[in-house]
């Protein structure tokens, strides 16, 4: 049982009439009638002897108008509403990812010769993955926040069938996203196939200079095959660039980055240009 704390004097505690019920979109209300935890859902109640209008959660409310059925259904209103609407800004930003991450990786292939050339400073765009993929866990982790108290008070309200309803909801929408996953894959799988060796080497190297990680002073660094590489910048020269294996320097230099990197790359794999 709840405990509650109905000890504040001159207010009635029975026939109390229900206005509405507002969300808060997050725990952040303290009941008039009792001192429970925060509450979302906060229902206004008003009273024929009474000059103020309560602001009260879900089980003072289903006390004070002898109506429990009523109050839960106006609440379940606006759970429901708040379900669907995370589900789908969800929906809306996994299609969004997927699109951006088409967009950028199309960019970056046509834009290759060119920015490796050209470019001496570091390349954003990587980052700008990884920004997208935080955004969404994050969007992600607030379908969920119930506190341990909030859980017991969900089961005393039992909304356990309705959110079982909610769940199937959101799993046909990952389901959904799936599919739309799938037949991008086999998009690009296709047009995979139908390259020449040399578009092929080109994309090889490309996703060869992705996912280095970088030191504390900047650094591209990653193990590969046992082995340790290092890509750095000359420090006077912002278009001289080369790379250390196992500690080791290189004596050649590149004039980006990611053309220290594929130098790498074609050593490791016996590409000759
Ligand atoms: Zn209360």
């Amino acid at each position: 049982m709840t405990r509650l704390v109905w000890n504040k004097p001159g207010i009635p505690h029975t026939d109390w009439e229900s206005l509405y019920v507002v969300d808060l979109g997050a725990p952040a209300w303290q009941c008039d009638m009792c001192d429970n935890k925060p509450i979302r859902y906060v229902h206004y109640l008003q009273h024929s002897a009474y000059p103020r209008v309560l602001k009260v959660g879900y089980v003072c409310a289903a006390k004070m108008t002898g109506d429990p059925e009523g109050t839960k259904a106006r609440e379940l209103v606006l759970r429901k509403a708040a379900r669907r609407r995370i589900a789908a800004e969800k929906r809306e930003e996994t299609k969004r990812f997927a699109a951006e991450k088409m967009r950028l990786q199309a960019e970056r292939f046509q834009a290759e010769t060119r920015e490796r050339l050209e470019n001496c400073k570091y390349d954003p765009a990587d980052q700008e993955i990884y920004y997208i993929e935080e955004e969404i866990s994050r969007t992600w982790d607030l379908s969920y926040s119930s506190s341990p108290g909030g859980i017991a008070w969900e089961k005393d309200m039992q909304l356990q069938e309705e959110e079982d309803e909610e769940d199937e909801r959101l799993r046909e929408d990952q389901r959904r996203a799936d599919g739309e996953h799938r037949a991008e894959t086999a998009e690009i799988q296709r047009k995979w196939q139908a390259m020449s060796p040399a578009q092929r080497l080109n994309i090889q190297r490309e996703e060869w200079t992705y996912d280095w990680q970088i030191s504390a002073k900047g650094n591209h660094y990653r193990h590969h095959k046992g082995r340790h590489f290092v890509v750095f910048q000359n420090r006077k020269k912002c278009d001289q660039w080369s790379f250390q294996v196992d500690g080791k320097f290189a004596r050649k230099t590149y004039p980006s980055r990611d053309a220290a990197k594929i130098a790498i790359y074609d050593a490791l794999h016996g590409v000759t240009v």
